[in-house]
């Protein structure tokens, strides 16, 4: 017997208000996701665009789906008719090639930029510095057809929790300082089945619950 039903409505009845649960549902059936779907849930996590547009096309249209994972340029075309919001955009190179398939769709795309926060070299994601700058780019003013609505970050994978509460400290005093001359950045994306409690204590406003949801993710 699956749980998915119980799991979901226990998650969202402990989210705070103003935050977001993105259940994230890589490598699932479709079976799956109805039956979070049949409970009230509408925000789904992917992190492969193949997969997550073969989902799309296959489920209820009042969906929003959320790409997590890293984003490589030449898909971009294949979830821009409908993709809600991308977490982890992290260049200018992939903002314009995003701006262009919305654009093509007649669409806005909201996009996060992946700060890297962790101490392990294989996250993704922008230094503090280029998040600045790139925010603050005057190319940016001529992609019209995305919304930079904000931040997310991933913690290293430890058990040192106060490695990560300081990693996720870190994050939200960037947020918190780029907000002030970026008044469009009211999404912060942080925290995952894990972490998500420190997540929520540190700022998150959007966490993204894959197997304590779903169960254990098998790869083949
Ligand atoms: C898979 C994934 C998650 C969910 O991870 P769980 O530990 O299963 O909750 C969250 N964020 C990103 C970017 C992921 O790739």
């Amino acid at each position: 017997m699956s749980h998915i039903s119980e799991n979901i409505k226990k998650y969202r009845e402990q989210m705070p208000e103003g935050v977001t649960l993105v259940a994230v549902s890589k490598t699932k059936p479709v079976s799956d996701l109805m039956e979070a779907y049949e409970v009230g849930q509408r925000i789904f996590g992917e992190n492969k665009i193949q997969e997550m547009a073969a989902k799309w096309e296959e489920m209820p249209k009042d969906i929003e789906w959320h790409m997590i994972g890293h984003v490589q340029r030449n898909k971009v075309k294949y979830m821009a008719p409908f993709v809600n919001l991308i977490h982890a955009v992290d260049s200018l190179k992939l903002l314009k090639e995003i701006n262009k398939e919305a654009l093509k769709n007649n669409r806005t795309i909201n996009c996060l930029l992946q700060v890297k926060i962790a101490d392990e070299d294989s996250k993704f994601g922008l230094s503090q510095e280029d998040t600045t700058a790139l925010l603050t780019s005057e190319n940016l003013q001529d992609l019209k057809n995305i919304k930079i609505i904000g931040l997310m970050g991933m913690a290293t994978f430890t058990d040192n929790q106060d490695q990560i509460i300081s990693e996720f400290k870190v994050l939200k005093s960037c947020f918190d300082t780029l907000q002030k001359d970026h008044p469009q950045l009211t999404q912060l994306s942080m925290g995952m089945s894990a972490d998500f409690k420190l997540a929520i204590e540190e700022g998150s406003t959007m966490v993204r619950i894959g197997s304590s949801i779903f169960g254990a993710r098998n790869y083949n």
